[in-house]
Order: C-alpha cells, then sequence, then structure tokens
C-alpha cells in the first residue's frame, strides 16, 4: 500500500530529499522518518540514482577521443557538400528528382497567374502610382524560385563530384 502524503506532496520533494534534504520541507523529512512506505520510495530512487551514477562512470575508448577528432577533421575540410548535399535531400524529400522540375515549374504558374491577376486588378483602379509596389511581390518570389533552381544545380554539379558512380542521368 502506498501512503497517501506520498502520492499527494512527497512524490515532488523525493527527489530533494534524496540530493539536498536541507531544501526539502522539514514537514516531509519528518514524515519519511516514521513512515515505511516512504522511506521504501526514497530507498527505491537512491538504488535507481545510484545506478545512474555506475552507468554514468563507464569511460570510452582510449581511441574515442582521436576517432572523432578525426571525424571533425574530415566534416571541416569538406562543410559545404556535405550541408549542401543534406539540405539538397531535405528539398527534394527523397529520391525523386523528376518531380523537381514540374513543381518548381507549377510554382512560377501559379505565382504569375496570381501576379497577373493583381496587375488586372490594378489596372480598373486605375491608380499607377501603386503598379510598381504591387508587382515588386511577384518579382521578389520569381527571383527567389530562380535563385532556389540555381540552388539546385549547384547542389546537383556538389552531388555528382561526390559519387562518380552516379552520373545523375538516370
Ligand atoms: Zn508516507
Amino acid at each position: 500500500m502506498i501512503c497517501r502524503k506520498f502520492e499527494i506532496e512527497l512524490k515532488k520533494t523525493m527527489p530533494d530529499l534524496l540530493l539536498d534534504p536541507d531544501r526539502a520541507p522539514a514537514e516531509a523529512r519528518a514524515h519519511v522518518e516514521q513512515c515505511a512506505d516512504c522511506r521504501g520510495e526514497l530507498a527505491a530512487l537512491e538504488a535507481a540514482m545510484s545506478a545512474l551514477d555506475g552507468w554514468e562512470g563507464v569511460e570510452p575508448s582510449p581511441f574515442f577521443d582521436a576517432r572523432m577528432a578525426a571525424r571533425m577533421r574530415e566534416e571541416r575540410s569538406a562543410p559545404p557538400a556535405g550541408w549542401l548535399a543534406r539540405m539538397r535531400a531535405r528539398l527534394e524529400m527523397g529520391s525523386n528528382r523528376n518531380l523537381r522540375p514540374l513543381v518548381v515549374g507549377a510554382l512560377a504558374l501559379a505565382l504569375m497567374i496570381g501576379g497577373g491577376t493583381y496587375a488586372g486588378l490594378e489596372g480598373f483602379n486605375s491608380s499607377p502610382s501603386v503598379t510598381p509596389a504591387a508587382a515588386s511581390p511577384t518579382v521578389r518570389d520569381l527571383q527567389s524560385l530562380d535563385e532556389n533552381s540555381q540552388l539546385f544545380q549547384q547542389m546537383d554539379m556538389l552531388d555528382q563530384s561526390d559519387n562518380g558512380a552516379d552520373t545523375g542521368s538516370r
């Protein structure tokens, strides 16, 4: 049977009772002294914690540091390729690279249609001063799309230089 006081308040103060008894409320300390249930819980927690301490005490193998340093040097010597390759893999969402130009094309088309509609509406209002400002978001989007496609091309080139086996012409 679990002590009711434990369920209500001692559960929260258990770690304090164990690690920093001075911080735990005096009432909780006094209760644990006279309650077998709560003493049992405290002992179980203590056992779990010392088990964790033992686990954390495991030393890494002597070669770990050397391997880690070598791995870091590798990463540092070729950061753009690794980073771009990962980014590219993310953007492509898998290996379906045939879909990509289609998606970019559809986006460009949607932007052109949207921009055209917007410009047409502006024409009805006949306020020429607004038109350049209205066109600029579309222009900006198209420019960023263009930059994105350039990025994709660069990524493709990097990918091909990465592994000679995969020429990328499937
Ligand atoms: Zn109790």
